[in-house]
C-alpha cells in the first residue's frame, strides 16, 4: 500500500459530512470507495481518507427515469441485482462478467469506475454507449450532466471536491452486446467495443455504438449509428461496417498494442458487437 502518509481514517455517514472533511484536508484528503485503484496508487500527499460506503449511496433501484446506479454499489452487487440484469437485455451482466475477476468485483465501485477511468476500462465504454447520465454534488450544490460530456471536461479536478452520487441508466430501446479484446479472461482490455440496436419491421430503428481502450474512454460513433438507420442487417452489411470502421476510426498506440493492431481489431469488434446485438434483437 503506497499511502504512508494516510494518519486518519474516516467513515462518512452521508453525503455532506464527507464533503465537510475532504473540504477540512485542504487537498490532502481523498474518497475512498472500494479502495481497488488507491491501493495501487503512489499518493504521497494523502493525509486523510474519506471512505463514502456508509454515505448512503450503494442503493440498486428503477423508476420512470430509467435505473439508479448508486455510486458505492459494488459490480458484485450490480451482477447479482435483478433490475439491473433486466436492464436493456441483460447488458450490465454481460459486460461487468469481464471485468477484472470475482474478487475484485465484490470490492470495486461503479462510482470508483467512473471516476479512476483508466483508459484501457470497460466500463466507460459500456457507459457512454448506454447514454448514462451521472450526478455530483459539491459545496455549489448538485449537477446532472451526461457522462460522455463529463467525460469531455477536466473530470478528474471535478471529482477531487465533489462526491459523485449516482448513475442513471435512461430506458433504452432494443438490445446490447459486449465485445472486449485482452490478452487472457480476466486481463484488462487491448480495446473493446459496445453496440446497440432496435428493429423496426426488419429494419435498424436505432443504433449505439462505442469504442474504448484507446480510443480513451468510450468513444462513440454517431456517423456509423446515422448510417445504419434504415439498413437491413445481413452478414454483408456487417462486412461492410468492418471495413468503414477501419478506415475512419481514430484509435491510440501504447506499450500493449499498435494504432494498427487497434485499427484492425476495432472492424472486428464492432461487427461482432453488431452481430449479436442484431441477434438479440430478434433478427
Ligand atoms: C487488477 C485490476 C483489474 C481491473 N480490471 C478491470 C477490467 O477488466 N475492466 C474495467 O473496466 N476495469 C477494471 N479495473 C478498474 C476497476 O473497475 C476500478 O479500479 C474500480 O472500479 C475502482 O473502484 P473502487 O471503488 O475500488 O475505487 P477507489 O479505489 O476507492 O477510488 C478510485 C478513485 O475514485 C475516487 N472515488 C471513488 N468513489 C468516488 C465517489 N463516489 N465520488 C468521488 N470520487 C470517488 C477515489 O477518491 C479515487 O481517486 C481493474 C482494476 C484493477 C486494480
Amino acid at each position: 500500500m503506497r499511502l504512508r502518509g494516510v494518519r486518519r481514517y474516516h467513515w462518512a455517514r452521508d453525503v455532506d459530512e464527507a464533503l465537510s472533511l475532504l473540504s477540512a484536508y485542504q487537498g490532502k484528503g481523498a474518497f475512498l470507495a472500494g479502495g481497488v485503484d488507491l491501493a495501487r496508487s503512489p499518493r504521497t500527499d494523502l493525509e486523510g481518507l474519506i471512505d463514502l460506503t456508509g454515505a448512503g449511496l450503494s442503493y440498486i433501484r428503477e423508476d420512470g427515469k430509467g435505473l439508479h446506479l448508486g455510486a458505492t454499489a459494488t459490480l458484485a452487487e450490480i451482477l447479482s441485482s435483478a433490475q439491473a440484469q433486466e436492464y436493456a437485455g441483460g447488458i450490465l451482466r454481460e459486460t461487468l462478467r469481464l471485468v477484472a475477476y470475482p474478487a475484485l468485483r465484490n470490492m470495486a465501485t461503479l462510482g470508483g469506475a467512473v471516476v479512476s477511468a483508466h483508459p484501457w476500462a470497460d466500463i466507460p465504454t459500456l457507459l457512454v454507449a448506454l447514454d448514462a447520465e451521472v450526478l455530483y454534488r459539491n459545496a455549489e450544490g448538485e449537477k446532472r450532466m451526461s457522462l460522455a460530456e463529463l467525460y469531455r471536461t477536466d473530470f478528474r479536478r471535478i471529482f477531487r471536491e465533489s462526491v459523485l452520487l449516482e448513475v442513471l441508466l435512461p430506458p433504452l430501446p432494443g438490445a446490447f452486446a459486449f465485445e472486449k479484446i485482452g490478452r487472457n479472461a480476466g486481463d484488462i482490455a487491448l480495446l473493446n467495443a459496445c453496440a446497440g440496436l432496435a428493429l423496426e419491421d426488419g429494419r435498424i430503428a436505432w443504433a449505439r455504438l462505442s469504442v474504448g481502450a484507446r480510443p480513451e474512454r468510450g468513444e462513440r460513433l454517431p456517423w456509423l449509428e446515422e448510417a445504419l438507420v434504415g439498413e437491413r442487417p445481413s452478414e454483408a452489411l456487417w462486412r461492410k461496417v468492418e471495413e468503414e470502421v477501419r478506415a475512419r476510426i481514430e484509435v491510440g498506440s501504447d506499450r500493449r498494442a499498435s494504432e494498427a493492431w487497434r485499427r484492425e481489431v476495432a472492424g472486428v469488434l464492432v461487427r461482432r458487437a453488431l452481430a449479436r446485438a442484431a441477434g438479440k434483437a430478434g433478427t
